[in-house]
């Protein structure tokens, strides 16, 4: 393994890049007030939410109902473009396609689409398909987790709520356009589990969170239960999430059930330790009566010891055993450069089994994209490298 200054935790993002204002950024009354800037009845916000959040469309020039002197303006005022394509990647069949975007000051972030349900040959099961989209949050990542490869890179920015918002709506468009196996579709979830600590920008993807389940046409449509913000356990915005009212999944994740473990694996344990982190969670699903997710990623000889699992249990039994929690357990996808793997398949077996046996919920993710380089961050650290 090659040698590497130490991580350090960082909250603050650097406040460069700031990307364009965009019409995604924008709460409903907010876009009147911009229509009305560019000397546009208040009507036509309604219009741009149609075409964007419906039609899923970015160009204003395309949109004929628009009076053509205006178009120009609208597109310049409202609609920069935010998310460069710049490839993509696919595996399973064409049914998980992981896309790498450039933002307007050169950043990279990523995305991957996954649609679920299909049969070998790509035509839908008979349980009908659906579709998850893992959006990034932020350009890198300040919480330094030393087994995740956005982690190794650091935080570069915040994203703005329309980068997060436009992520999802190419997606969505790619399913309505029959981009992937299996026909033309709707985009059912939608998983902050990409790039960066959504609970760390948390006001940009409150507000993207918004804008995602709104109903059409002043949003995507996207069904809160359908959305799940997946943090390493940032207490008072656990409580804060919580506050907001939207009944949103969290998913916390915990690799490890014990402090001495757990500070070496996810940094921001050092302050917030495992029983704040637990009580957090388990508060959210008392009051949202959200289940919540516990994620562990499972490392072989670091974290999988059967004696884990028990404790793992009991720490998640001793608060309740009312449903409210369900534990999602990951292979390590393994990163360049890192000495650790995904654990032996025994080990794994012994580790599931002993959860099963104190009748904690559990099951193991498929492992989705991983000949794609699926683990978290990896497509935009090759392409930095290239
Ligand atoms: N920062 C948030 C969301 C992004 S990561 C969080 O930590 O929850 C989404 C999930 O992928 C997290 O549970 C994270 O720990 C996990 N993950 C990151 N790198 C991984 C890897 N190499 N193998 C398996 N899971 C990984």
């Amino acid at each position: 393994m090659p040698d590497r200054p130490p991580l350090t935790l960082t909250f603050a993002a650097p406040r460069r890049g700031k990307p364009p204002r965009h019409f995604a950024d924008l709460a409903p009354d907010e876009r009147a007030a911009a229509v009305s800037e560019l000397g546009l009845p208040a009507f036509r916000a309604k219009q741009l939410s149609a075409h964007y959040y419906s039609g899923l469309s970015v160009d204003p020039l395309a949109w004929t109902d628009l009076p053509v002197a205006h178009r120009e303006d609208i597109r310049e005022a409202l609609f920069p473009p935010l998310l460069t394509y710049v490839r993509d990647v696919s595996c399973d069949g064409g049914a998980t396609v992981k896309t790498l975007w450039r933002l307007h000051d050169g950043t990279l972030v990523e995305s991957v689409l996954m649609r679920y349900g299909l049969r070998r040959d790509g035509t839908p099961g008979s349980h009908g398909v659906r579709s998850t989209l893992c959006v990034s949050s932020q350009a890198g990542c300040g919480m330094a987790c030393p087994f995740c490869a956005t982690g190794q890179g650091g935080l570069q920015r915040n994203l703005s709520t329309a980068e997060i918002v436009d992520q999802v709506r190419a997606a969505a468009a790619t399913l309505a356009a029959g981009g992937l196996p299996g026909g033309p579709g709707r985009l059912n979830n939608v998983v902050f589990m990409g790039m960066g600590e959504p609970l760390a920008n948390f006001n940009a993807v409150m507000r993207a969170v918004r804008a995602i389940t709104s109903p059409e046409p002043d949003g995507l449509g996207i069904s809160a239960r359908g959305v799940t913000v997946s943090t390493v356990g940032l207490v008072p915005r656990i409580e804060q999430l919580a506050d907001a009212g939207i009944p949103v999944t969290l998913a916390v994740s915990l690799h490890a059930p014990d402090d001495e473990l757990r500070d070496t694996l996810v940094p921001i344990n050092t302050r917030h330790k495992v029983d704040e982190v637990v009580d957090a969670a388990w508060r959210y699903a008392e009051r949202t009566k959200r289940r919540v997710s516990i994620e562990y990623a499972l490392i072989k000889d670091v974290n999988d010891q059967a004696w884990r699992a028990d404790r793992l249990a009991k720490v998640l039994q001793s608060r309740g055993d009312w449903g409210w929690v369900h534990v999602n357990l990951i292979p390590l996808n393994p990163t360049p450069g890192s000495k650790w793997t995904a654990s032996r398949p025994e080990d794994e077996a012994e580790f599931v089994r002993r959860l099963a046996d104190h009748r904690v919920p559990v099951t193991v993710r498929d492992t989705r994209g991983r000949e794609i380089d699926g683990a978290c961050g990896q497509l935009a650290a090759t392409e930095r490298a290239r």
